[in-house]
């Protein structure tokens, strides 16, 4: 049975190339790079190295990155930092409704530490409405929190117009571009951004590195105390094969970015398109333009999406469902259900995210087999007799 991914915003296959520029790392140069002598000093080019690859990708300063160990930790270290640094100035945060649980999370974390949360609320196309932002600003916002691109639906926010209303306003802005670097350009000198998180697994690069831009002259308090490393912001000896790792992903997705995106962007036409010739009862998910090339989220009237997956992975196919499953009970979708979908619509979503090694091919197999089941499952739905 042929094996096809299309679950790339969960994790990305590690590219070749990658995997070779690490090896070394793991093996032969297992010098500290913070040591002075002979064995550090290898490690430590290999770190700073990556550092100007990294900041390449994004436009910044090598002293303006941190590395992490995720992007979950980004996040982490951005919003804690960030908040517990400003705590005499104000308590007030903005984020969104359809943030990854990483923020979400850590936003819920500080609303018990006493931190106020406002949670914008997003439109069917799974957009943020400016105005309401603006109006939430209070003077005691401290900070604003809006994802670069939702993972879930692939939608893209406009950060370069957030920024500008929080430096106007005074107030510090983080994005989560976890999802969108690689698939857009990223130039933080235009972003009006003062902290930005990405993540090496996300971008063909290893799991469990990720880094942190910090603007110059933006203060957060350390997540992670310890030695002197990352310049005082986070303790602990770098994960050298990882970062190493990570800043070989960053120069091949600067190099190849452009014809990446035609190549998703022909891909996802095909799909979107194919299944609404074939497939009636559908809807894709999210704003038809700001979204990202790779992205297709798809609700099935009258079906259930991890039924749908199953039978999907029955024939070597990989997606995902827009539920996340907590604590044993099956929740909808947190971003489809902020999107106005009913709870038995979010259920019937499937999130389809393309990549680099895919192909119209497989892209064509997916449209052709689809049908069928979609229908097989419907068949067996009461709702669904009415319907057609
Ligand atoms: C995957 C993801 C994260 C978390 O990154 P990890 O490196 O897996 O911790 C954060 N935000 C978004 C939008 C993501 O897609």
């Amino acid at each position: 049975m042929n094996k096809i991914y299309f679950d790339h915003n969960a994790t990305t296959p590690i590219l070749g190339e990658v995997f070779d520029a690490m090896v070394p790392y793991l093996k032969d140069q297992w010098g500290n790079p913070s040591s002075i002598h002979w064995a550090g000093r290898g490690t430590r080019k290999a770190v700073e190295d990556a550092r100007e690859s990294v900041c390449k990708l994004l436009n910044c300063q090598s002293v303006e990155l941190i590395f992490t160990s995720s992007g979950t930790e980004g996040d982490n270290h951005a919003i804690k930092g960030l908040a517990y640094a400003n705590k005499n100035k104000g308590n007030h945060i903005i984020t969104t409704k359809v943030e990854h649980p990483a923020v979400l999370n850590t936003c819920k974390h500080l609303a018990k530490e006493g931190f106020e949360v406002t949670y914008l609320d997003v439109n069917q196309d799974g957009l943020l409405d400016l105005e309401a932002l603006k109006s939430a600003i209070t003077p005691k916002t401290i900070l604003i929190t809006v994802m670069f691109a939702n993972n879930e639906t692939g939608v893209l926010f406009p950060i370069q117009e957030i920024g500008e209303i929080a430096k106007e306003r005074g107030v510090a802005f983080h994005t989560d571009a976890v999802q969108a670097v690689g698939k857009v350009p990223i130039d933080v000198t235009k972003l009006n951004v003062d902290l930005l998180t990405i993540s090496g697994h996300k971008l063909y690069g290893p799991k469990g590195v990720g880094a942190l831009f910090v603007k110059r002259g933006v203060r957060l308090v350390p997540l992670i105390h310890g030695g002197h490393h990352e310049r005082n912001r986070r303790g602990g000896t770098e994960n050298v094969a990882g970062i190493v790792g990570f800043g070989k992903a960053a120069d091949i997705a600067l190099r190849d970015m452009d014809k990446e995106v035609e190549h998703l962007k022909g891909l996802k036409e095909r799909l979107e398109r194919g299944f609404a010739e074939k497939i009636p009862h559908i809807k894709v998910n999210g704003h038809p333009d700001k979204r990202l090339a790779n992205t297709s989220n798809i609700s099935f009237e009258f079906v259930e999406g991890e039924s749908l997956l199953l039978n999907l992975d029955m024939k070597g196919i990989a997606a995902s469902s827009g539920s996340a499953c907590t604590s044993g009970s099956l929740e909808p979708s947190h971003v489809l259900v902020s999107m106005g979908l009913s709870h038995e619509l979010s259920h019937g979503s499937v999130r389809f995210s393309l990549g680099k090694s895919n192909t119209m091919e497989e892209i064509d197999y997916l449209i052709e087999i689809m049908p069928p089941i979609v229908e097989r499952m419907r068949s067996m739905s009461p709702l669904y007799a009415g319907a057609k």
